[in-house]
């Protein structure tokens, strides 16, 4: 039996989680649930799940909150549901930069890893690889392109990867003309064509934002340089993604859109568990097609490749801009095309510099923070 720590329990990572884990009770428990601030989302997963630790990261406990679950709350008690000493596997569910010390803490206590958030990896990369190493920790992907480059490295050696091939749903405004897409509203940025995700990565996905921010989780992930990991749109969203072997040689992993498979094989690892989901039907899947990114209409891919390429600070520069433009554009307070243009001129402005510490990255994170604010405020309401 393996005890599950699932960080942002009450998300749509967390509701997979927990469904994978209402299949498997003999295999996994939960023991340590939080949220954020969404208190009675969390009673009624506790009163389901029997964690020994709930967690509110941004909230008090409520007054009613009993039974044999302890309540805590506050940034310590997240950290503590990260090494929560019952936990072998840890779900970072959590959204944003806020994942980034959850997911060392859990690393340096040597818990496996199985990370949604891949914002740790962006913000952070360095110093995830460098507590992994110190702590014992094990790092597992559920994105699920990295989740399927990992299933496709399965057996091969170092030396054996030409390419890494990630494949992009093209999102929302795939065949949108290019001066539509920027004046485009936060509902219609909502409607995601393949997947139902948390609001934050469905407005990332509308940017390719998304697919840049897997870029560079890809290659701290997988240690492949930016110039073998690319990116193609599929927007059927069958192939999750692909990796091209030195003989020319390309695997690629399919299935229906699901996110609980990821999160199996994530806590299941080097294991195969059977579990209860729709089947492929290679018929009913249909045509499998693929495009190009038009990075001319979606401008957020490219700044974000060149954050990565630019290396140190800059990527936390690109994330934690894209985090408060994406919230002023879900606020109704932006357009959508101030989305990337926020970025952009984070990006410009940003000196650059190394990711030694956590300090670091946090100076460089509230730096973009401010820096996106004060920009978007000039721009006119939408
Ligand atoms: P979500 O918004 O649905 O859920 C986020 C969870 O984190 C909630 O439980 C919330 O209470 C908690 N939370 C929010 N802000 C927090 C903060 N500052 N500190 C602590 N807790 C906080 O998000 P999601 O769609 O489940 O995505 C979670 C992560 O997984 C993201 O990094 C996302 O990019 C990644 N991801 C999601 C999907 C998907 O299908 N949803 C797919 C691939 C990767
Ligand atoms: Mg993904």
């Amino acid at each position: 039996m393996k005890g599950v720590a699932i960080l942002g329990a009450t998300g749509s990572i967390g509701a997979s989680a927990l469904a994978v884990l209402a299949q498997h009770p003999d295999r996994f428990r939960a023991v340590a649930l939080t949220a954020h601030r969404s208190a009675d989302a969390l009673r009624g997963l506790v009163a389901r799940h029997r964690p020994s630790l709930a967690v509110l990261s941004d909230a008090e406990v409520p007054a009613d909150a009993g039974g044999p679950t302890r309540w805590a709350s506050g940034r310590e008690a997240l950290l503590e549901a990260a090494t929560h000493p019952d936990a072998d596997i840890v779900v970072n569910a959590l959204v944003g930069a806020a994942g980034l010390e959850p997911t060392l803490a859990a690393l340096e206590a040597g818990k496996r890893v199985a990370l949604a958030n891949k914002e740790s990896l962006v913000c952070g990369g360095p110093l995830v690889l460098q507590a992994a190493e110190r702590g014992g920790g094990e790092l597992i992907p559920v994105d699920s392109e990295h989740s399927a480059i990992f299933q496709c490295l399965a057996g091969s050696r170092p030396g054996e990867v030409r390419r890494l091939i990630l494949t992009a749903s093209g999102g929302p405004f795939r065949c949108w003309a290019p001066e539509l897409i920027s004046s485009a509203t936060a509902a219609d940025a909502l409607r995601h064509p393949t997947w139902d995700m948390g609001s934050k990565i469905t407005i990332d996905s509308a940017t390719l934002a998304n697919k840049a921010l897997e870029v560079i989780e890809a290659h701290f992930l997988f240690g492949v340089p930016y110039a073998r990991i690319e990116a193609v749109v599929h927007p059927q969203s069958i192939i999750h993604s692909m990796v091209e072997t030195v003989d020319g040689s390309v695997l690629a992993q399919m299935g229906f859109p699901t996110m609980e498979l990821p999160v199996l094989y994530a806590l299941a690892y080097p294991e195969r568990l059977p579990y209860d989901s729709r089947r492929f039907d290679p018929v009913a899947a249909g045509t499998l097609t693929f495009e190009p990114v038009r990075d001319d209409c979606f401008p957020a891919f490219a700044l974000g490749v060149r954050a990565g390429l630019h290396g140190g600070t800059t990527p936390a520069v690109f994330n934690a801009a894209n985090e408060v433009a994406v919230a002023e554009f879900l606020a109704g307070r932006i357009p959508f095309g101030g989305i990337a243009d926020s970025i952009a001129d984070a990006l410009e402005r940003w000196p650059g510099g190394p990711v030694r510490t956590l300090d670091d990255v946090r100076e460089a994170d509230a730096w973009a923070r401010r820096a996106a604010h004060t920009y978007l405020t000039r721009l006119a309401p939408c």
